[in-house]
């Protein structure tokens, strides 16, 4: 019989088989227990195993698994919609299946939104160096992210256009505040250049995730980038898909600095991983000439808005509500910073530790042979050695020779499995530190 091939991350790669999980903790087949502490891929915001959310997939199961959003409506759809209005304030939502989706589907409508104001010129779109916005092309063409984008340079577009807020290396030598926001003027400046008639948008991550290891900007960053977006009337589109639904201590991250986005993206926490959903939220100010219009958004897939997934959303969604879980993670996240900045005086290869809530970043300063990325991957493949699963990012203004991890647990762990996470990244970092002579 012909072997079956499931294609991995590396291929020929050991994986291991995972058996269950149960909160923040997962076991693979031969018995071995893992600490979560990315929430996979910054995914599972209320761990594994909650009983709610599954039984409310059962339940819609028991109804109607799939109806085609061009002939049916569903009521859990419906109803996530009316739960995002009210959590975000955006009045429309049109669900896909990905971040990268989403992302896709944001950059569509703000396309279309200036082609049906009549001004069609506004077309391009601006975004950062040292970002993720997807590995689809579109958003792949707005991913300021080296490594993902070199072997597809001949089909994406070229849109990274500024330096990300990395204030720790800034891009222009400069320092906060004497800097004057370097970065985000740099927006302006590119603009003039290009014109804002030619211009539809502007996207960026509030907090740099993958590409950055949660590099956050200073506290005024997004009110300038948004007032140079409004006075040259270009769409700000936020990619809220890994700092979204409650990640950062709010339920948007935007909300942290009191700026809203004309276009958000969510993804990762929307389902908190239980069934796969990712939503475009859009202002009545982006839809108005498309209800005025054509009346139709340009975009959709097979599974768009599908039952199931809108129920686990719903469902992961009032959870974090009625158990009012967003409140908690301010301290949460003072909790595992302090537990953090001793990890930082024992090892001197730790550069900063930043980030909000419990998106936490570490950089690293490799040591011994490696550099930027092998650093990150010996870092990652030692503690899953340990039991403790760390998200890898890029880092280095290049995108390539910096090394950064990500923490960023259920947004339910208690102080205890925090503990539990120091323990095991402290170990890793011990077996590290050794074997780096
Ligand atoms: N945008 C951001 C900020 C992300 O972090 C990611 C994934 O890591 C995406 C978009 C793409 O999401 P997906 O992997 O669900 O397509």
């Amino acid at each position: 019989m012909p072997h079956s091939h499931l294609i991995k991350p590396l291929i020929g790669d050991h994986y291991p088989m995972i058996d269950f999980g149960k909160g923040i903790y997962l076991y693979d087949k031969s018995g071995r227990e893992y600490v979560d502490a990315c929430s996979g891929a910054v995914t599972t915001n209320l761990g594994h195993g909650m009983e709610e959310i599954i039984q409310s997939i059962v339940d819609q199961g028991n109804k109607v698994a799939f109806v085609y959003r061009s002939q049916f409506s569903n009521q859990p759809a419906e109803d996530l919609a009316a739960f995002l209005h009210e959590k975000t304030g955006y009045p429309w939502s049109f669900f896909v299946n990905s971040g990268s989706e989403a992302v896709e589907t944001a950059i569509k409508i703000a396309l279309q939104h200036w082609q049906e104001k009549g001004m069609p010129s506004k077309r391009r779109v601006l975004s950062r160096w040292l970002s993720y916005h997807g590995i689809t092309f579109g958003a792949l063409s707005a991913s300021g992210h080296p490594v993902r984008r070199e072997r597809f340079d001949s089909v994406i577009g070229d849109w990274p256009a500024i330096e990300p807020p990395y204030c720790s290396r800034c891009p222009f030598g400069k320092t906060y505040p004497s800097c004057g926001l370097a970065c985000a003027e740099q927006l302006e400046i590119i603009i003039s250049r290009i014109g804002a008639d030619n211009i539809a948008a502007f996207i960026a991550e509030p907090i740099i995730g993958a590409a950055g290891g949660a590099i956050t900007p200073p506290k005024d960053y997004y009110l300038r980038i948004k007032e140079i977006c409004e006075r040259n009337d270009i769409l700000f589109i936020s990619d809220e898909v890994m700092t979204g639904c409650g990640r950062t201590g709010t339920f948007m991250a935007l909300d942290q600095w009191g700026v809203e986005a004309d276009i958000a993206a969510v993804g990762k926490g929307l389902s908190a991983g239980y069934s796969p959903i990712a939503a475009t939220l859009i202002s009545d100010r982006v839809m108005d000439p498309i209800l005025n219009g054509t009346r139709v958004v340009m975009s959709g897939h097979t599974f768009s808005g599908n039952p199931l997934s809108s129920a686990a959303a719903l469902a992961v969604l009032k959870l974090i509500d009625s158990e009012k879980i967003i409140d908690s993670v301010d301290s949460k996240s003072t909790y595992l910073i302090n537990l953090l900045a001793k990890l930082k005086n024992e090892f001197s290869f730790i550069e900063e530790i930043r980030g909000k809530g419990l998106l936490l970043g570490i950089e690293f300063e490799p040591i011994g042979e490696a550099n930027g990325g092998s650093f990150t991957s010996s870092v990652v493949s030692t503690g899953v050695e340990n039991g403790i699963l760390l998200y890898p990012a890029a880092a280095g203004i290049d995108g390539r020779k910096g090394s950064a991890i990500i923490l960023a647990p259920p947004l339910n762990s208690s102080k205890r499995e925090l503990e539990e996470i120091y323990k095991r990244l402290r170990s890793t970092l011990q077996t590290i530190e050794k074997n780096s002579g």
